[in-house]
Formats: structure tokens, sequence, C-alpha cells
């Protein structure tokens, strides 16, 4: 039996955080204040192509209504798409303190798969900004016709589970590195410098049948403790993220799409 490898990306706004007060989300401020940019997410796009043909690979995209407005993703002709809100909301409200009743989850989550249909192609999937799904959100999905869910963390690896509304889980895995440190399936910390490619690798081999990585385009140019990368900077990023994408292929696992 094949081994999946679900690799996936949030194509979101650059150094995407939550306002307090505001449904939209920020960029973090780099001098200019938090409105959003999307300069990295385009930049980042284009690497990150570069590095999954180089592998020979497609990927999940979760697309932000937002950014497909902003961006070119006419690039993305062959890779599975997927959304992921239509301004980077918390669909909970938790971390802006604005109240998010079902209506308005609805009317979000509605906003942001037309546009994501209107400027990709019609998302077959999706995953929660920030991670954090509600029934709200899980109802909205089924009355879109979307049954492919990517919002949570496990522990348990990441085979793909059916929720009791019908529509399937895949979980964004997490796990002991070899110093019991937790480590997510989030390219996040070596974005950033602080894990090596071989950790991922790792991750994968004890995986089962299903693995799933993620990552955000911004991310290939800009960290978000170290700003936007030079030229030397996103070629050493790319060169990592390679190494994983081939490190993990070599495991055993074929390319496949949270389907
Ligand atoms: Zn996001």
């Amino acid at each position: 039996m094949s081994r999946k490898f679900l690799f996936t990306v949030d194509l979101d706004r650059d150094v995407n955080l939550p306002v307090e007060g505001s449904m939209a989300a920020g960029s973090v401020d780099r001098g200019f204040g938090t409105s959003p940019r999307f300069e990295s997410a385009e930049r980042g796009l284009s690497v990150l192509l570069d590095v999954l043909d180089d592998v020979g690979m497609k990927a999940t995209f979760y697309v932000e209504g937002r950014t497909s407005e902003v961006v070119d993703c006419s690039v993305l002709s062959g890779h599975c798409i997927g959304f992921h809100g239509y301004d980077h909301e918390d669909l909970t409200g938790v971390s802006t303190g604005v109240p998010m009743d079902a209506d308005v989850v609805e009317g979000v989550m509605r906003r942001g798969f037309d546009a994501v249909r209107d400027n990709v192609s019609e998302p077959v999937c999706f995953r929660a900004p920030y991670m954090v799904s509600s029934p709200d959100i899980l109802a909205a999905l089924g009355r879109l016709g979307i049954r492919s869910d990517s919002s949570v963390y496990s522990f348990d690896g990441c085979s793909p589970y059916v929720l009791p509304c019908g529509i399937s889980e895949y979980p964004v895995p997490k796990a002991r590195d070899s110093d019991g440190r937790v480590i997510a399936g989030y390219l996040w910390p070596m974005h950033e410098g602080k894990r090596v490619p071989q950790q991922y690798i790792d991750m994968a081999s004890s995986c089962d049948d299903v693995f799933m990585l993620a990552t955000h385009t911004w991310h290939m140019v800009e960290s978000r403790d170290g700003g936007v990368m030079d030229r030397d900077g996103v070629k050493a990023n790319a060169d990592a993220v390679r190494t994983v994408l081939e490190g993990v292929l070599d495991t055993g696992f074929r390319p496949a799409f949270p389907l």
C-alpha cells in the first residue's frame, strides 16, 4: 500500500495576525501599522511553485478569499484548491472579541468560497484560519458541499476520519521529536531557523499511511521574527523545503490530496 503525503499550503496575507475588534486579520507591524500586506504571499508563491516543480509534486492550497483577489492565482492550475476564510477571520471570534454567530460565520464562509471559486477554481476543501474550528463552520461547509476539512491538530498521526456531520477531517500531526519536544506538521519553526529538515523527515517516518505537512507562501520569503529575507535567505529557505519534500518522498510516500 502506498503511503500518502499531503503537502498543504495556506495562501494568505503576509505574517497574519488577529486584530482586536476587527473581523479582518492584519499583517505583523513592520513600522507601518497592521494593514494587511500581500507582497510576500505573492513572491513566496512563486518561490514555492519552483520548489514543487523541481520535486515534481502538486500541493493543496488553502486560499484566503481576499488574497485570491490580490494575488495572481492562475499559476495554481493542477494543484488542489481549498479555501481559508475571506479576510482570514477568526471564525470563533475568540482572538478578536468580535461576536461570530452562525449567520456571520455563514456569510464569511460563503464570501470566501465565492472569491476563490471566481479567482482560482471551485474549492473542494477547507482549512480554518488560525486552525480554530467550530460546529458553525462545519455546518456552513456542509451547505457549500465541501467534504474535506483540515482545521485541527492531532497527536494520533494524520489519518483522516469522518466526523458525525459526514465531513472528513484531515488533521495536521503533532509528535515528539528525539528530544521529547512537541513538533507540529507546520514548517513554521524551520522557516524561522529553529528546526531542520531532517526533523520533519523523521516525523514522516513514524507515520504509517498518511503524512501531512503545512506551510504558508509568505514564509518562503519573510520570517515573522527576521522580516523580509535577503536573496541568500530565500535560497536557503527554499532549499530546506526542497530537502523536506524530497526526504519525505524518499521515505516511501506518494503525493496526494485531502480528498
Ligand atoms: Zn492562515
